[in-house]
């Protein structure tokens, strides 16, 4: 069996709907080399559409070999169908990718060992262990590291504040209307977590590709498109995520798991047992649920606890509650770095005008995309979670502050393309004279002036007056990401309406306004001029960035593009410490912090990952 390497031009059709014989055919052309005899089969493996302005085709990678050999290989599953027919839930056209020459610096997903070595497959519960773990969110972390768990026969309860996806489909409409957000039930709370109606790329900067590949596979086997298996670029699409979410969960109760929805985990009960070490255990969690029926919205809630013997919290990057949570049963946080910024949005013509020179008004390809980064002032300024094709969504947790995302449907067919614009942001330069530099204290004063609810007062020190942290402080972070959200929502004046500018008018500086351009976002734009309110380590270095982009993409600060305000979620200003064998809490036996909220991942892959090997590392423990 080979690997080999072949060009295919652009036309009315993509890789994935090429047959066996056109394959083979393609292989014949270009590489007969590698052809035995006879009784050749081809496999499609991955493939890439190559942007660049010399070359501008698809670029396959191809297993050539004898059929016996590649269907041993398909039925282990080594290999992806090449004829897997169409996308199990009929519409997936995720985007192939291009070869922009640029690189993106990476989300902050951090590595930590797989304690258990090899990953946990199969779809049917092992002997029940006796044991019980409460998994609090239903993201991609809690997600995946409960089917492992389950699969190993633990008993999992999976705690969600937020609600199935068909109800939560019905609350982001209300969002879309200029509504109140529900705190629980949003574009980052709900089943799913995060990720589900987003953007759907499925990239990993870090992780083995065996791992990789196995997430990928879970999702496949769940109703994901085939060929996300084999795109260089894999995405879903948010008319596709919902139904892979719901058969994951469908898999999970099948296992025996359970999950419940409005249920908000509110405390970890711990006890003290001197003799062990930590002398701290999780030995259950109380939470508060809430009705799921769509008309007791206001309606009464209980208070409940569930005792386990363990509980992983996997409750993601907007989630302040539950970080207090943890810090109150005694898990140790620490700052880490971040980013902030805007998000830009462009006509998705221009971007594929530039990328394809025209050519995807005459063949199929995918809505061409950038990855952007620079540095300024020593902090990177990049582009980062860019949806082709896409819509600019509300993703705040609370009403009174603004919070612009992205997403897309897996056609990604929109006539916008928008991406975050961020600045990377270091503990340091929340704290002491840097921080009064960078414009943290005026944030932060200016915010609470204004009635934010920064913190709870145990953790909000003088922050509210302006006094800043002499040394980096975990809660400053998170107090200035709150502030500045807060500041969004009142330069736009509420209602979920965000505040832009034209790219070339906050390029050039302070002082222009004007009417907000056509755009994807449903709730509203209103003018402001973002290069005065934003602070000013955000702002002078965005404009940098923004001018730097112009000169690789003409067009970027260009009066057709338009920032909007503001992008604060791209991850969590804390890290929860976790023992490097065990990636338990060192101050909390038993209780494993995990995903992206947690400091371990960025991003739905990495997040999946990080479940994974924190199921592992609670098998190690609990059922040896
Ligand atoms: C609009 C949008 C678009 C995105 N697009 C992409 C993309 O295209 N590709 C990509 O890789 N990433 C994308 N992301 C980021 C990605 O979704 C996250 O990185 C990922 O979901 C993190 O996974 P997680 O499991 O760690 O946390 P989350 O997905 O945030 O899940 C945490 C869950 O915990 C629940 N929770 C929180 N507190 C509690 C509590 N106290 N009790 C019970 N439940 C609780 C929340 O409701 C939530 O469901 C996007 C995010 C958004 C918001």
């Amino acid at each position: 069996m080979q690997r080999t390497k072949l060009t295919w031009p652009p036309s009315d059709r993509e890789p994935t709907d090429l047959t066996s014989d056109e394959l083979l055919e393609l292989v014949r052309e270009q590489r007969a080399e590698v052809l035995g005899e006879g009784g050749d089969t081809v496999r499609l493996v991955r493939f890439a559409f190559d942007a660049r302005r010399r070359v501008r085709a698809w670029k396959l990678d191809v297993e050539v070999g004898g059929s016996d050999e590649l269907d041993v290989l398909q039925r282990v599953g080594a290999l992806p169908a090449a004829d897997a027919g169409p996308p199990v839930l009929g519409d997936g056209d995720e985007g192939a990718g291009l070869d922009s020459g640029v690189q993106a610096v990476s989300p902050d997903g951090q590595e930590s060992v797989d304690p258990a070595g090899a990953a946990l497959e199969g779809s049917s519960a092992a002997t029940p262990t006796g044991r019980r773990m409460v998994v609090v969110g239903s993201g991609p972390a809690g997600l995946f590291c409960a089917l492992e768990l389950a699969r190993a026969g633990v008993r999992v309860t999976v705690l969600e504040r937020g609600f199935d996806v068909q109800r939560r489909r019905r609350d982001l409409a209300r969002l879309h209307r200029g509504e109140a957000v529900d705190p629980d039930s949003n574009y980052c709370h709900g089943e799913g977590g995060a990720g589900t109606y987003s953007d759907g790329k499925l990239y990993a900067r870090s992780g083995r590709n065996e791992d990789i590949q196995r997430v990928l596979r879970e999702l496949v086997d769940h109703g994901a498109p085939s060929a996300i298996l084999q795109s260089w670029r894999p995405h879903i699409g948010s008319n596709i995520l919902p139904k892979v979410v719901t058969a994951m969960r469908e898999t999970l109760i099948g296992l025996g798991g359970e999950v419940r929805f409005g249920a908000r985990a509110t405390e970890l009960v711990v006890e003290e047992r001197p003799s062990e070490t930590p002398v701290r255990r999780v030995v259950g969690v109380r939470f508060v649920q809430r009705s799921s029926a769509d008309d007791e919205r206001d309606g009464p809630v209980s208070e409940q606890e569930l005792a386990c013997d363990g509980v992983v919290v996997a409750t993601g990057h907007s989630a302040l509650d539950a970080l207090l949570m943890l810090d109150a049963a005694g898990a140790p946080l620490v700052p880490k770095g971040f980013a902030m910024g805007l998000r830009i949005e462009h006509p998705q013509g221009w971007l594929d005008d530039l990328q394809y020179g025209g050519l995807r008004k005459t063949c199929k390809l995918p809505a061409a995309f950038f990855e952007l980064v620079t540095e300024r002032k020593s902090r990177g300024v990049y582009s980062f979670c860019m949806c082709p094709g896409g819509f600019m969504v509300p993703a705040s947790t609370a009403p009174d502050r603004m919070v612009i995302n992205g997403m897309s449907l897996s056609r990604r067919d929109s006539p916008f393309a928008n991406s975050g614009v961020v600045v990377a942001v270091q503990p340091e330069d929340l704290a002491g004279g840097k921080g009064m530099r960078w414009g943290a204290a005026k944030l932060l004063r200016a915010a609470a002036d204004g009635g934010a609810e920064l913190l709870p007062e145990g953790k909000l020190g003088r922050l509210a007056e302006g006094w800043l942290p002499d040394a980096p402080d975990p809660w400053a972070g998170l107090a200035i990401q709150r502030a500045l959200e807060f500041q969004a929502a009142r330069w736009a004046g509420g209602d979920n309406r965000g505040p832009a500018q034209r790219a070339d008018h906050f390029a050039a500086g302070a002082g222009q306004v004007s009417e907000p351009l056509a755009t994807s976002y449903q709730a509203g734009l209103v003018g402001v001029d973002l290069a005065r309110e934003l602070p000013r380590g955000l702002s002078e270095r965005l404009r940098a960035g923004v001018r730097h982009f112009d000169g690789q993409l003409p067009g970027f600060a260009g009066p057709d593009g338009q920032l909007v305000g503001v992008e604060s979620r791209t991850s969590s200003p804390v890290r929860v410490e976790r023992d490097a064998r065990t990636l338990a809490s060192p101050g909390v036996a038993g209780l494993y912090p995990a995903g992206e909220g947690a400091g371990y991942a960025g991003g739905i892959v990495s997040a999946a990952l990080d479940g994974r090997r924190v199921a592992a590392a609670v098998l190690a423990q609990l059922v040896g």
